[in-house]
């Protein structure tokens, strides 16, 4: 690859500077952590990455326990986690430990504790790894103001030691890990106070915990920064990896995004959040939280872990001069309006149907659109593609108003409303009939050079279709936005990522991967997913649609934040869900949280707008935004219960009959 010189090249320190989150924005390098011991298991250093995930049975029944255990590692766990909620729970450890062990599996054991110091205590002294959440471990969450000076924050951060540091020493003396996962959701009153709802809280959350634990000169510690909102997420991770390394600090880090949900939904923002920090080299354990069985979330976090496994250090990226973009707050980056692209408008998606063999009305459903030949009418439904590429194709039929063709520039049809060319760089720099509103200048990193760059910031009619295909798709995508932020160049891009012959999961998670990085600091006005031989229409559709709203730059559908389930949860939640989703999935932008307990429900789904969450056997409360608004409603009543409440709050619509 040969690239352009750049000028400016910056100085040491200031390189420096920007790379504070990570060891290369343009390489590919691992955050170098210590090596934290899990029982046998080894975990970050130049460990493989790690693949663990949690039990949903109740703890108190062993075989059912280590049943599930079981499964979930033959489908790749390496570290089990188990829910203990109270003393009990933590003492049947030993059981299912002990059964463990008499089956011929050594997998350590991680006890999962919120709220409970005397659980952890006993945990401790059982089982391999015990994970705090230092949002409930000796602080509450009532969602009232508090009002510190230093001096009284000071008295709570000892309130906390005291409480705290018998844990610390007795995982020091049992050689027991310990992760310290901090939850968007729950972080405690105390924090946010003090930070406010912030990536900046949870890493302080962390931080106070992991302060004390150095204090006490215990090491053996594992890190996360979880939250359901991918770029709270993302910004969370690095901003503690910053403050780490202004500490002298370099603790593994498990990665996961809470409460992602199910399906194509669950993996696609899973791997938004999970595969935006692996680009860039951070992360030792991941954790997929899926609402379905826990078997099913090992092979997606292994899928996510081998895209960056074994990927080689150099990619040929030139260095940054200088960093343009903020990577702990999201600010879209600024660009003109070229028709509905860029500016403010929402990014646009491009289908590629440039591999078909001819353009029919029919062969628009699956994007979209479907026309009634009785009524002669379009029908557009949510999740309806902006612009189709046809490549050398003709569209031989009225096309519906919303839409846009795009086809090459040597069979470009000029005289046809709404058609605009596709041009090369060469075609570029020779035409003088390009269209006068809309251009797609088809471009990759090494394009991108000052002659080109000044003509692009003269004209108003381009938008780019980056495409970048080496293993270090995402740094070189970014490294030709920052190409042209740093010459002030504020032509609109299209993000596009070429996945051909891959299985569908796999191109679910290394698109969202490598192009919702890119949203996910604001980058891109549009994206274009070509894969061909790798998944229906349908499916690369809703996968476009999918990453946008994972990233939240543009919301299509109902947003469910729905608890992977553990042993507290008190009730069938893929059930459930699916029954939810059934009646709801029409609401358009609506963000439901279902949630399988109240010990973490109401703030792990701090960000939707209705909640339903388990309270009692056979009890369901509903929320509305962060207050309970209905408690103890039967079971079965619930479902019809939150209609009416989406109801009262006037946002329902009737779904359109089909
Ligand atoms: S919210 Fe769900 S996953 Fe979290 S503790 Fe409660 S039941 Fe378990």
């Amino acid at each position: 690859m040969s690239f352009f010189t750049f000028a400016n090249i910056m100085t040491v320190s200031e390189i420096h500077d920007i790379k504070k989150y990570c060891e290369s924005l343009t390489d590919f390098k691992r955050f170098r952590t210590r090596e934290v011991s899990i029982g046998k298991l080894k975990m970050g250093a130049d460990n493989p990455i790690r693949i663990q995930s949690m039990t949903t049975t109740d703890t108190m029944d062993t075989q059912a326990t280590v049943e599930q255990s079981i499964r979930m590692i033959e489908a790749g766990c390496e570290l089990v986690r188990i829910t203990a909620p109270s003393k009990r729970e933590a003492e049947n450890l030993k059981n299912i430990k002990n059964e463990f062990r008499a089956r011929g599996y050594d997998t350590p054991i991680c006890a999962d504790i919120h709220f409970t110091p005397n659980a952890a205590e006993i945990a401790a002294k059982l089982v391999e790894k015990v994970r705090v959440n230092p949002g409930n471990y000796a602080d509450s969450k009532k969602f009232k103001t508090i009002e510190y000076n230093d001096e009284s924050y000071q008295e709570e951060l000892e309130r906390i030691r005291k409480r705290f540091t018998p844990l610390v020493r007795l995982c020091k003396e049992h050689g027991t890990a310990m992760r310290i996962g901090t939850n968007h959701g729950s972080l405690s009153d105390r924090i946010l106070s003090r930070y406010g709802d912030t990536p900046k809280g949870m890493v302080e959350s962390a931080m106070e915990f992991l302060r004390i634990c150095e204090d006490e000169g215990f090491h053996n510690i594992v890190l996360s920064m979880k939250a359901s909102n991918t770029q709270v997420m993302v910004q969370a991770y690095r901003l503690l990896v910053q403050q780490m390394k202004a500490e002298g600090m370099n603790y593994p880090l498990h990665l996961g995004v809470t409460e992602a949900g199910e399906g194509e939904d669950g993996r696609i923002k899973s791997a938004v959040g999970i595969g935006t920090l692996l680009e860039d080299g951070l992360g030792d354990t991941i954790r997929v939280s899926l609402t379905e069985e826990p078997e099913a979330e090992c092979p997606v976090a292994e899928q996510l872990a081998n895209k960056v496994e074994g990927r080689k250090s150099e990619s040929g990226i030139p260095p940054i001069d200088h960093y343009p973009i903020d990577p702990f707050a999201y600010q879209r980056r600024t660009t003109y309006s070229v028709l509905n692209i860029g500016d403010h408008n929402v990014p646009v998606v491009l289908a590629d149907l440039s591999g078909k063999q001819n353009i029919s009305q029919a062969g628009l459903f699956p994007f979209g659109y479907r026309y009634s030949v009785p009524l002669d009418k379009w029908n557009i439904a949510d999740l309806a593609c902006d612009y189709i590429f046809v490549g050398d194709k003709q569209v031989d039929f009225e096309i519906p108003g919303t839409l846009g063709v795009v086809q090459d520039y040597a069979t470009w049809e000029r005289s046809k409303a709404r058609h605009y060319p596709i041009v090369s760089v060469k075609e570029f720099e020779l035409a003088n009939d390009l269209h006068d509103k809309l251009n797609f200048l088809s471009v990759n990193l090494v394009d991108l050079n000052e002659s080109l760059i000044s003509k692009l910031k003269d004209s108003s009619n381009i938008v780019l279709l980056i495409e970048a295909n080496s293993e270090h798709r995402m740094a070189e995508l970014r490294r030709a936005f920052i190409e042209l932020m740093n010459h002030d160049c504020n032509v609109p891009v299209v993000i596009k990522g070429s996945y051909h012959k891959l299985e569908e999961e796999k191109l679910q998670l290394y698109a969202s991967a490598d192009i919702g990085g890119l949203l996910i600091d604001g980058l891109g006005d549009g994206i274009m997913i070509s894969a061909a031989e790798s998944g229906s229409d349908a499916m690369v559709n809703a996968l476009s649609f999918g990453i946008l709203q994972a990233t939240r730059t543009r919301i299509s559908k109902t947003e469910y934040i729905s608890c992977p389930s553990c042993g507290r949860t008190l009730f069938d939640l893929q059930e459930t869900t699916a029954r939810i989703r059934e009646r709801t999935s029409h609401l358009k932008g609506v963000k439901i949280g279902i949630m399988g307990c109240i010990v973490n429900g109401p703030g792990e789904m701090a960000d939707a707008d209705y909640g339903y969450v388990g309270t009692g056997v056979g009890k369901i409360s509903l929320y509305k935004e962060k207050e309970v608004v209905k408690r103890a409603i039967p079971t079965e009543e619930a479902v019809d219960a939150l209609i009416d409440l989406i109801k009262e709050h006037g946002d329902w619509v009737e779904p359109v009959q089909e």
